[in-house]
């Protein structure tokens, strides 16, 4: 394996190394608020031993990403989105064998199965890969599996341009049996390339969005892959410009979610942010609007009470505008009618 494709498999999941060394005692002084935690990450034992295989390094015991209890514990947050990774897969730079299908199979049941013992608590969000000949067909088994569920779309994984004609197409049926079955879709947008911006967004939002019916979507870390960087700028400010516009379609929920943007410390290639970094991150918040943006750790980047910890201390965020952040029990309602 070269140094581009680990680098590569490296940032399909941000961090493997970065929970604090606090122990479960410590991180128990939540705020007295319901938290609902939109971006929290778990791995089958088969898919961290598929992961350390390739070389990839992981700082901590495999019960700190496989183990429901576990990650409850040390997440410590009221609700959680269980986001499964059986998209890794569907990509080459990952899997190589001929039983990607039977893998993503595998890693979508051991979430649903883990989930099922906290129904109240914790939403599952299975994988798939959209461009692939069997995504529909697992999208359907998943539905009949859990009817309650979300799903997560990794288009850098995945690889999906919207800009290429035959994508659009799939991504757009996608969309329209999530919208059908009220499945709210958590999209990891960027898909790595250096042009990604502006015209992705706006397929996004004429080609897929506007003739859609109501739709539950989260655009994970502020539609980029982590960090604060021009790409987080310019994803934003086209956003903003198409919200001021009146252009993003009104019968939908779209929410952002803040995990892994407001990075506090290093991560596997994405550098933690300057304070000049965050007082300018703090101005693309508000000009998004907080009652757009939604909480997440991207744990096991971070737990819930460390990634407040920094949106307080070194975003500089109030307490209104925390609640506000915190406020969103995002995909336990039906989407809007
Ligand atoms: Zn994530």
């Amino acid at each position: 394996m070269n140094k581009h494709q680990l680098y590569f498999l490296a940032i399909l999941f941000l961090c493997f190394s970065c929970l604090s060394n606090k122990k479960e005692s410590e991180v128990n002084n939540k705020p007295n608020l319901e938290i609902y935690d939109n971006h929290v990450h778990i791995m089958s034992p088969e898919l961290i031993k598929d992961w350390k295989d390739l070389g990839i390094p992981f700082s901590k015991p495999d019960y700190y990403y496989s183990n429901i209890d576990s990650i409850l514990n040390i997440n410590n947050t009221d609700y959680i989105n269980l986001v499964g990774m059986g998209y890794v897969y569907g990509s080459p730079e990952f899997y190589q064998g001929n039983e990607e299908y039977e893998k993503l199979k595998q890693e979508n049941n051991y979430l649903f199965k883990v989930s099922s013992k906290y129904k109240e608590n914790v939403k599952p969000f299975f994988a798939i890969d959209p461009l692939k000949a069997y995504a529909v067909e697992e999208l359907q088994r998943c539905l009949q599996i859990n009817k309650n569920s979300g799903l997560k779309l990794h288009f850098s994984s995945s690889q999906v341009y919207l800009t290429e004609p035959e994508h659009l197409k799939k991504v757009k049926s996608i969309f329209a049996i999530a919208s059908e079955n009220n499945l709210p879709i958590l999209l990891h947008f960027d898909n790595w390339h250096p042009k990604f911006g502006k015209d992705d967004i706006e397929i996004l939002v004429d080609s897929i969005l506007t003739n859609l019916k109501p739709i539950h979507l989260t655009i994970a870390h502020f539609g980029t892959s982590g960090g604060f960087n021009q790409k987080t700028k310019n994803v934003v400010n086209t956003f903003a410009e198409l919200y001021e516009k009146d252009r993003i379609p009104e019968q939908h929920k779209i929410l952002f979610d803040i995990s892994a943007v407001a990075l506090g410390k290093d991560s596997d290639g994405v550098s933690k942010l300057t304070e000049k970094a965050f007082i300018e991150l703090k101005s693309f918040l508000d000009k998004l609007g907080y009652e757009k943006i939604a909480f997440g750790t991207d744990y096991p980047l971070y737990n819930a009470s460390d990634y407040l910890q920094v949106l307080e201390n070194k975003l500089g965020l109030s307490k209104s505008e925390i609640n506000m952040i915190l406020d969103k029990k995002t995909n336990t309602e039906k989407a809007p009618q």
